[in-house]
């Protein structure tokens, strides 16, 4: 099963065997053509203004014909799915090589140095949510992180101006209603989804055993609690084909909208704070607009308290993948797992592994940027299709001076502001326009004095965010320095937000010369974008991206990462994590089922 165990393990001692060395020599300088050719030709999110780290415990020659060089998995990508994967395989006795697009390991978890102090802030991911629920806040805690948890309860501004105990608490009221009726409509959604699954799987069942449509309709009254007179009536029309009688189950009987806008309140009352509440539960949480978001993947996110950590997410990822056989400057750009083994490329290097498992996120998957052979399943792509890849964009402020004496460290705040002439065209020339408030506004969230620093952080989500980026598209890919010729506007947004909120006319002189640095993820090949979200209708689709591909009656193709983790997560850190550990149980129990198998014990 783990035939190179012993070379990996080689590796990690410290090179000690010459041939060893060399190989690994020839593995660096394969390597080395790979960061300059990608880097020439599309933009990673690789260290602007850090030294990259170096990850060399891994036999980055490619296997050629030499069985005993074959992996048990390959695993694509080093984001944090990619290395729990990686870590739960090699405890389970398995040999594993990591291939990794860009210069260095983390992905999405990547920590950027802001300002003259150079503090570390995350560029991608920053919080634990949900500290209690969390299976990452004790990983955290071991690995000598400190965390810090976030004001969440605080002054929000509505048309620039600070908000009023009543505003405040009518904010309150009405997130309330709204995460109850969306959580309502989420048990429902769900519930009418396994009704329609129920019933055309039945008629699947049924009709090739030829039994009467009648028949079929008088069995379906019998065993599902439904009253709906459509799907009675449409179900006793003639038929000529499952395809038309699930396409009639699901138009019946998947009556309740999976549109979480839907579920915004609408009463007089909340008029002025229902903007703050929509983007805050949509693009600034969701990463993508209510509309466009499905209720149930919304509604079963576990949220709670956040916690930030003293050295940045990217940090305590990286410690977590340190010494993990990965790599680097690696992008894979085919698997063809046509055959008993599975070929994975990247440049000219082909690996061979007895199973891939593919961490990639769905931004890059949806941009097609590795090839399948065979091409994926139908029910593969469209999973695919159906997940969309939310954005984020960060715009990172350093300053010489606390200008915001009366909030503590570490506050959320959501901001309402008129916005410039400039960027009142921008956003309604878009196509389509960008959301606004009473075609003024926008809402973008800050951080202010987060790690208790003097530092504040501009959020834009959604649309917004997409829309931001775009700017810098052909210019600037990577996260890192900003760019005047194109973060202009998400920069003067920010500063205008910034100095409603501290009461200063001008912030200008307060900010440390060329500190200021913004996030491109959107822009970025190594994710095109920042989480994954689920459009309505549409939540089961994480698992079936999850779902193992078998071919030949074997299962050789294995996915994790953020999009395919259970909806509780929401596109975040503890979904990668989990869901990298249960395929790295999947492959285990699937490579267990196969020696059976030829040892003929099935
Ligand atoms: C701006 C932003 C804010 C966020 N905020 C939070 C937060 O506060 N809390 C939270 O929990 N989560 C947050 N997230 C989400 C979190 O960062 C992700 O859920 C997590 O990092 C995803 O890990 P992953 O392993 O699934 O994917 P990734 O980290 O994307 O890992 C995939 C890896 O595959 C590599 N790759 C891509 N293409 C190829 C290829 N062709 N060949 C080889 N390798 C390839 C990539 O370089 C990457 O290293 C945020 C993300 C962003 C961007």
């Amino acid at each position: 099963m783990a035939e190179s165990d012993g070379n990996l393990k080689g590796c990690r001692t410290g090179y000690l065997h010459f041939a060893r060395l060399l190989a690994f020599l020839i593995g660096l300088f394969l390597c080395v053509p790979a960061i300059s050719q990608d880097n020439t030709s599309d933009n990673q999110n690789g260290p602007s203004d850090q030294q990259a780290v170096p990850k060399p415990p891994a036999d980055c020659t490619p296997s050629s014909n030499d069985t005993t060089h074959r992996y048990d998995v390959i695993i694509v990508g080093a984001g944090l799915a990619g290395l729990s994967a990686t870590k739960e395989l090699q405890h389970l006795g398995h040999s594993v090589l990591i291939l990794e697009a860009n210069n260095r390991i983390g992905g999405r978890a990547y920590v950027g140095s802001i300002g003259d102090d150079k503090v570390p802030i995350d560029y991608g991911g920053a919080w634990i949510h949900g500290i209690s629920t969390n299976p990452l806040t004790g990983l955290v805690d071991s690995m000598g992180f400190k965390r810090e948890r976030t004001q969440l309860d605080l002054p929000y501004f509505i048309n620039g101006k600070e908000a009023s105990g009543k505003e405040k608490k009518a904010f309150d009221h009405a997130l309330e209603e709204y995460e109850d009726a969306v959580k309502l409509a989420a048990s429902s959604v769900e519930d009418q989804y396994a009704q329609a699954d129920f019933a055309c799987t039945r008629y699947k069942d049924l009709s090739k055993k030829h039994i009467p449509l009648r028949q079929i309709c008088g069995d379906l009254v019998h065993r599902i609690p439904f009253n709906k007179a459509a799907f009675l009536r449409d179900c006793q029309r003639p038929v000529h084909s499952p395809k038309e009688f699930c396409g009639r189950a699901n138009k019946d009987l998947r009556v309740t909208s999976d549109v979480a806008k839907s579920y915004v309140p609408h009463d007089t009352e909340f008029e002025d704070i229902i903007p703050l509440l929509t983007a805050n539960a949509g693009p600034l949480e969701s990463a993508a607009e209510l509309e466009k978001t499905s209720a149930v993947d919304g509604a079963h996110f576990e949220a709670g308290e956040d916690d930030l950590i003293d050295k940045g997410m990217g940090a305590f990822v990286e410690k977590l993948g340190d010494g993990l056989p990965a790599c680097l400057n690696s992008p894979v750009t085919e698997v063809d797992y046509s055959g008993d083994v599975v070929k994975v490329r990247t440049g000219d290097r082909v690996f061979e592994g007895s199973n891939a498992l593919i961490t990639v996120s769905v931004g890059v998957l949806k941009k097609k940027r590795i090839g399948f052979k065979p091409e994926l399943p139908r029910e593969k792509l469209d999973a695919i299709e159906s997940l969309q890849m939310g954005n984020m964009q960060k715009v990172i402020v350093p300053f010489k001076r606390d200008i915001f004496p009366k909030e503590p460290a570490n506050s959320w705040i959501l901001y309402e502001g008129d916005l410039s002439g400039e960027a009142l065209d921008f956003a309604k020339n878009q196509k389509p326009p960008l959301p606004l408030v009473h075609g003024t506004r926008v809402v973008m969230g800050l951080v202010v004095k987060p790690l208790d620093k003097n530092i504040a952080i501009g959020f834009f989500g959604g649309d917004w965010a997409k829309a931001l980026e775009k700017r810098c598209e052909g210019i600037e890919h990577d996260s890192g320095k900003s760019n005047p010729k194109c973060d202009d506007l998400s920069i003067a947004i920010t500063k205008s937000a910034l100095s409603n909120i501290s009461g200063e006319k001008s912030i200008d002189e307060d900010i440390q010369e060329g500190g200021i640095q913004v996030t491109r993820w959107s822009l970025d090949s190594t994710s095109f974008g920042a989480y994954s979200v689920a459009k309505p209708d549409q939540w089961y689709q994480r698992e079936v991206l999850a779902a193992p591909v078998t071919v030949k009656g074997a299962k050789r193709l294995f996915f994790a990462g953020e999009g395919t983790a259970r909806a509780i997560y929401n596109g975040s850190y503890p979904g990668a994590f989990e869901s990298g550990l249960k395929a790295a149980r999947d492959i285990h129990a699937a490579m267990l089922e196969e020696n059976e198998r030829k040892d003929g014990r099935f």
